[in-house]
Order: C-alpha cells, then structure tokens, then sequence
C-alpha cells in the first residue's frame, strides 16, 4: 500500500514523464544537498525499513522513521531511474506492489550505497 503523499509525487512524475530537477522556489532548498533533485520531495519508499534509517520518537511522542542521513531518492541519476522503474511497469500506481519497486532499489544497490550519508 502506497502512502497517499508517495502516490501524489509519482503520478505527478509520471504525467510529467521525466525528473523534476532542483525545487529553487522551495523554501527549504535544497533540503538534503547542493544540486539535489526534487522529483521524490516526498520518498516514494517510506518508511523503507532498509539498514541506513531508524525507529525514533518525534517530539509529540510518535515513534517515526527517521532517514534524514538518506540522500538517494534526491541524486538525480537515481531520481531518473526510479522513475524509469515505475514507467517500465506500464500499470496505474494503484496496480503496482510497493515492494516491486524497493526491490528496484535493491537491483541497484551498489549504487545507493554511494548515495548514503555516513552516519555521525
Ligand atoms: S525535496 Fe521538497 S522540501 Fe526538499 S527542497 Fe525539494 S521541494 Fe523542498
């Protein structure tokens, strides 16, 4: 099951049909790093439950899943192939399983490694 807000950014990249580049009327750009793309402002895989994030309380007392060391869905090389995944499929979003898409993620695993913040 998608979250609503994943489902938001992915039909919207989908009817653009290609990446969205840096968001520099945001007021919060660039949020994660210079030069990142803004395609996936909210990540598609939340809470992806992978080894670089972590279960954490947030100030009213929710445990959350804190990824803020996480910079990959804003490289825009894997902003591009995300959204090359999702096109391949040929589906609505409705019709696709979360999970085959975080698989993807998994197809190209040596190359998020070099996209994750190292840790303090
Ligand atoms: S990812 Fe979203 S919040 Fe972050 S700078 Fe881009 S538009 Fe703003």
């Amino acid at each position: 099951m998608w979250n609503h807000l994943a489902r938001k950014y992915i039909n919207q990249a989908l009817k653009r049909g290609d990446i969205k580049g840096g968001n520099t009327s945001c007021k919060y750009y660039p949020c994660s790093f210079d030069k990142q793309d803004c395609t996936w402002c909210f990540c598609p895989f939340y809470p992806c439950l992978l080894s670089h994030g972590e279960f954490v309380m947030s100030p009213t007392g929710r445990r959350i899943w804190d990824c803020s060391h996480c910079r990959v869905v804003h490289e825009p090389e894997m902003a591009k192939n995300i959204l090359k995944e999702l096109k391949e499929k040929g589906r609505p979003i409705e019709e696709i399983e979360r999970g085959e898409i975080i698989w993807t993620m998994r197809l190209i695993k040596p190359l998020r490694e070099n996209y994750i913040f190292n840790r303090p």
